[in-house]
């Protein structure tokens, strides 16, 4: 079980260069941006730390995150893209160069095929069309779907040859070898010059579910805001920490005790 964040050493926190989130149910309810979760991330820049937001939303979501968004880095599909400012010029990047990119189309599309002959009444996410790199399925975002289907779709995915993750809304078919944690690691070390390997223990990671795994496993300092409870069964890698307020009132929790700490330790 994780434990509560007052068990972040204060060193620990003092050191921190920045703040890595996953964004539903980390810092949305209901799907929309927590006020105090949008609050907390402009404090956190404003205090000097860096940000980065990774999602497995489409690519078309990272864009806007990167322009309107107090990040450094917005990182999305899990992994597969990112998007960055230089000043007012948006920036893309990816994990797999363009000829690995069209042959993972032609992976997708078997995928899309075979989910729609085997699991006729599945439907791809509503932000499938802003996808570059995966293709996802509405497992809780319109719907909710009952575990065994789940699971039923994942197999069929993972049959078909691509791997597969499940957020709190969406199953996706990935078919390449990134997550989340690959995916910042490369996407930090490509735009922000920083070694999110060697510095894992500088970075602190906040999720909440089934595709934050990847990074709980990654960064020593990772929290789950307080519904990652209900992931926890089904986690291969738990968070080391846990917020007692669930979803961007977590995320507050989390940017006050690193802030705090901060002011204590003067900052820097
Ligand atoms: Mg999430």
């Amino acid at each position: 079980m994780p434990n509560p964040l007052s068990h972040i050493p204060r060193e620990t926190l003092a050191a921190l260069e920045g703040v890595i989130s996953d964004i539903d149910d980390t810092v949305t309810r209901d799907g929309r941006m927590e006020a105090e979760a949008f609050d907390a991330m402009h404090q956190l820049a404003a205090a000097g730390l860096k940000l980065i937001a990774v999602t497995g939303r489409p690519l078309g979501w990272s864009d806007v995150a990167a322009h309107l968004w107090p990040v450094d880095l917005a990182v999305g599909e899990n992994g597969a893209g990112w998007a960055w400012m230089t000043g007012r010029t948006l920036g893309h990047g990816y994990y797999q160069e363009a000829g690995e990119r069209a042959a993972s189309q032609e992976l997708l599309s078997g995928v899309r095929a075979r989910v729609a002959d085997q699991m006729p009444s599945i439907k791809t996410a509503g932000d499938q069309y802003l996808r570059r790199c995966d293709l996802a399925y509405d497992v809780g975002e319109t719907v909710s779907l009952a575990q065994d289907d789940i699971d039923r779709l994942l197999h069929l995915i993972e049959e078909t040859g691509a791997r597969s993750t499940v957020s709190s809304v969406h199953a996706h078919a990935v078919p390449g070898d990134w997550n989340k944690a690959l995916g910042v690691v490369r996407a930090a070390r490509a735009v922000l010059d920083a070694d999110l390997d060697s510095e894992r223990d500088r970075w602190l990671f906040i999720g909440d579910s089934g595709n934050d795994a990847a990074a709980f496993a990654h960064f020593p300092v990772s929290v789950g805001v307080r519904n990652v409870e209900q992931h926890l069964g089904r986690l291969s890698s738990p968070p080391t920490y846990i917020t007692q307020a669930d979803r961007g009132r977590g995320f507050q929790e989390m940017a006050m005790a690193v802030l705090r700490n901060r002011d204590r330790t003067g900052g820097y």
